[in-house]
């Protein structure tokens, strides 16, 4: 890949948590250039976690607002979506017909929800949740005996599960493979979060798929029928890259990145969702769709592109998830061929998971255990593991033991 300084003006696509965190880092750091922000979305920027959780129950849009403090002096256009990127005229194209010259590009377009073609005539709302506006249309539906059927068992789908149930729903959770949540947390978390979604309610369907609607009820593939009033479809996304492949830079449902955010194209960089990028523990270049990478990549983007000398980025990804009083956390890859359980998974609400490969610690889960979240954290990476007798024992004080490493 080709190193390239930072130029004028800076135009960034998407206007959500990278492209915030990313001219909010420019701007603190000193960067008095030119910056404009070109967003597809009519809404000034917000957070999206709580569109699955607080906005369900509140509906209150002013608590999601992104903090634009540190992104003064910047040139927003909302409402404009992008068409086009010619990068030999060093050219945006937008949709109304304008088009922009920029001097370094960033791409920070995240991710569009996975559709299901089957329902697409159904006769009730079929929705998708990943902006304000899906949230809202979720939210204008779902009340006390409302029957939500949400289709995929995975991070989104749950979280708004758990919500719904909370406000009185009868929530159905169909899932196509044999457990929940495959893509980002192990076999012993996703049975604890199914047992407590099963407690609360959930109609749970397991290795089941939806092949289409009879009247006002979901089809399913072993022949039965579940009556839906709404569904909710979460069944994963795919990166918002198609600019950046027509423009021959180098994507696979992702753009390409190295740790300094730099595609295969000379000064055109990309952040955030929309971004394939070497993941630190597993080595395999991976789509890290977190809150924590969104803003930490975008921020150590803006710093070595002012400061090449500013160690490029390399977090360890995590994520959180919020469901019923479950707070789970978790970090690195969330499956090994070994794992340590501190606690009582099977049965109980607070536990922490340490996943091991070849003997190296490479994820750690923790169940309402956020006091040891950063501790466990330390143990991932090349580093010599502790007794494993003493980490799986709950009452061992994690600080201690992890500042006496075994030779
Ligand atoms: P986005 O936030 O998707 O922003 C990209 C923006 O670019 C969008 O506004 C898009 O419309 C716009 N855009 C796309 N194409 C164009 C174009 N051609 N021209 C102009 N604009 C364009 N993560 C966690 O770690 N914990 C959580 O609890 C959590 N909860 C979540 C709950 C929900 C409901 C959702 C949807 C996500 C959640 N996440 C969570 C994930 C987290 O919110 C995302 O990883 C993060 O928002 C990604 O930020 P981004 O800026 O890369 O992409
Ligand atoms: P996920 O990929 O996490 O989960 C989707 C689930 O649906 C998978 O288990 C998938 O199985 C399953 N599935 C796929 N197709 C079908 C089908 N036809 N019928 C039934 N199930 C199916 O995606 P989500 O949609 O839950 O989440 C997407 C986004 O959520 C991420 O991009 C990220 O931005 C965001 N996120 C949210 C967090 C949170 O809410 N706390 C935390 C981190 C990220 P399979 O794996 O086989 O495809």
């Amino acid at each position: 890949m080709i190193d390239t300084p930072l130029q004028h003006p800076v135009v960034v696509l998407g206007s959500g948590l990278a492209a915030v965190s990313f001219v909010g880092g420019l701007r603190a750091g000193g960067f008095t250039g030119g910056i404009i922000v070109i967003g597809d979305e009519a809404e000034p920027p917000y957070d999206r976690p709580p569109l699955s959780k607080e906005f369900q129950r509140e509906g209150a849009v002013e608590k999601i607002r992104l903090d634009l403090g540190r992104a003064r002096d910047v040139e927003w256009l909302r409402g404009t979506p992008a068409s086009k990127v010619d990068t030999r005229r060093k050219e945006v194209q937008l949709a109304d017909g304008r088009s922009l010259g920029y001097g370094t590009l960033v791409f920070a377009t995240g991710a569009t929800p996975r559709r299901l073609p089957a329902l697409q005539q159904a006769p009730m709302p079929v929705l998708t949740l990943r902006a304000l506006e899906d949230a809202q249309r979720i939210r204008a539906t779902l009340a006390p005996g409302v029957r939500l059927v949400v289709i995929g068992g995975g991070v989104v789908g749950l979280e708004l599960a758990a919500t719904a149930r909370g406000m009185g729903a009868f929530v159905t959770v169909i899932e196509s493979l044999g457990r929940l949540m495959n893509r980002c947390a192990s076999a012993t978390l996703a049975a604890a979060v199914a047992r407590v979604h099963l407690e609360q309610g959930v109609d749970l369907r397991l290795s089941r798929q939806v092949t289409g609607f009879a009247g006002t009820a979901l089809a399913l593939d072993d022949g039965s029928k579940v009556q839906a009033d709404l569904v909710v479809v979460g069944i994963g996304v795919v990166a918002n890259d198609d600019l950046a492949r027509a423009a021959d830079i180098a994507c696979d449902d992702g753009i390409f990145v190295d740790r300094l955010g730099r595609t295969t194209c000379p000064a055109v960089y990309a952040i955030g969702d929309v971004t394939r990028q070497r993941n630190p523990i597993s080595g395999r270049f991976e789509r890290i769709e977190t809150w924590s990478n969104a803003q930490n990549q975008g921020l150590a983007v803006a710093r070595t592109l002012l400061d090449p000398a500013t160690a490029p980025y390399a977090d360890i990804p995590w994520y959180w998830s919020d469901q019923y009083d479950l707070r789970m956390q978790v970090a690195g890859v969330s499956q090994g061929d070994d794992e340590i359980v501190r606690g009582d998974a099977a049965s109980g609400s607070k536990f922490s998971l340490i996943q091991l490969h070849r003997g190296r610690a490479v994820g750690v889960t923790c169940m309402n255990n956020a006091r040891e979240f950063s501790s466990l954290k330390r143990l991932l990476g090349d580093v010599v593991l502790p007794d494993r007798a003493a980490l799986a024992d709950p009452s061992t004080d994690l600080r201690k033991l992890l500042a006496t490493p075994k030779a």
